[in-house]
């Protein structure tokens, strides 16, 4: 049996201990599985990830509770009396985020008499899903500002031993199914709940507590939340982004989000007048092509066109305008992003099947198309814009012919 010190102090970090046992550890015959007769190390459970450091020159990289005893899992065998050392910066981490969810959990207790189901402490973040089908701002703000108030009032934490039989006694957040000897973490006047883990001795050196943000899972609410460091570099972080942007805008961090929106909407008027623009120029562009066209003996305007500078969507429109004059057909192409063609004619014009001559001229090229009979669109591909251009040329000679 291990006997186990981070139960007293989670400062606790550097300790003297004799190997019980090390043998090659089963999952992975490089590492080495070690038993000792005490530790400091924290083993992975109830939510909280493993400590990890050092027992003499070996690292100890994941620490196993097998309730009875905690298995080290070591890079180099050890033997006899090692000193342990745990990483100090791993701990504290941790010990912030677990405490944080103690107290962020009695928060959301007293704000909106919302339980906590769940907690997961993340690499990155950590969550807890409280049973709160509908968690609004308000409630949230009020949470958070609960959580760092018991911080900033740098409450006493304490640790209670206490027999089944005298659990009745405390009025615990949750329950617990745990037998023999229960262990209490109660948080001065606020919050008492059994667990394992490893906390803070008091509030304050939790850190401030900040919510990230919430999103409903199934019929409970997922609050995801930082503390402590990991707090200060959430800061820093935003801080830095936000400060780089308000300097791009010439204004202040606090100005930014209304002259972003202010952007927004300049952009989506200067948007529409471009494509207002754009319209009267296309519509000048094709008064000049349709001027020019060559007619068939039938009366039909062919109009042919490879535009490198204009996307799909310039010729589409371009097209559109064109053929709204009767006796027109269009055969046009983009190569601006790709080679994409598009025949259309007007409606009068039925002796032109768009569709049928489309899906035709792509396939000469291993390109694919097809569409209506008054208007067709397709995509080719392995072939030079001059290749693509002789070839529109071509069919459009031969429509000219007819
Ligand atoms: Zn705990």
């Amino acid at each position: 049996m291990t006997e186990r010190l981070y139960y007293d102090d989670w400062r606790r970090v550097q300790f003297g201990a004799t190997v019980l046992g090390c043998t090659q550890y089963q999952e992975n015959a490089s590492l080495w599985a070690v038993e000792l007769d005490q530790t400091a190390f924290y083993p992975t459970s109830g939510g909280q990830p493993n400590d990890q450091g050092w027992l003499g020159d070996a690292k100890v990289l994941d620490c196993i509770d097998l309730e009875q005893k905690v298995l080290h899992i070591l890079d180099r065998p050890v033997s006899g009396k090692v000193e342990g050392l745990i990483d100090v910066s791993r701990r504290r981490d941790h010990m912030q985020q677990h405490t944080g969810q103690h107290i962020l959990s009695q928060a959301f207790v007293q704000i909106a008499d919302a339980q906590t189901c769940g907690f997961h402490l993340g690499v990155e973040s950590s969550t807890i899903d409280i049973n709160l089908e509908n968690c609004s701002q308000e409630i949230v703000s009020k949470a958070e500002e609960l959580a760092n108030s018991i911080v900033f009032d740098n409450r006493p934490i304490s640790v209670h031993n206490v027999e089944q039989k005298d659990l009745p006694r405390f009025n615990l957040r949750k329950q617990t199914e745990r037998d023999g000897i229960v262990r209490l973490i109660e948080i001065a006047d606020f919050d008492i709940s059994p667990c394992g883990g490893t906390h803070a001795n008091s509030t304050g050196e939790v850190g401030m507590i900040v919510i990230r943000s919430t999103e409903r899972a199934k019929k409970l609410c997922r609050v995801e939340f930082l503390c402590g460091q990991r707090a200060l570099n959430d800061y820093r972080q935003i801080h830095k982004s936000t400060t780089a942007t308000a300097s791009m805008l010439s204004t202040t961090r606090s100005a930014v989000p209304e002259l972003v929106a202010k952007l927004q909407q300049e952009q989506k008027t200067l948007q529409k007048k471009i494509r207002e623009l754009l319209e009267i120029a296309l519509h000048h562009e094709a008064n000049q092509l349709l001027e020019s066209a060559a007619r068939n003996s039938s009366g039909l305007r062919i109009i042919q066109g490879c535009f490198a500078e204009k996307d799909i969507e310039e010729v589409k429109l371009l097209a559109h305008i064109l053929v709204s004059h009767p006796d027109t057909v269009a055969l046009l192409s983009s190569s601006k992003d790709s080679f994409r063609i598009l025949f259309a004619r007007s409606a009068s014009s039925n002796q032109v099947d768009c569709g049928k001559l489309l899906a035709e001229f792509c396939k000469t090229f291993g390109g694919r198309g097809g569409g209506r009979p008054d208007f067709a669109q397709g995509g080719v591909q392995n072939v030079t814009a001059v290749e693509l251009q002789l070839a529109l040329e071509e069919l459009a000679n031969r429509l000219l012919a007819q």
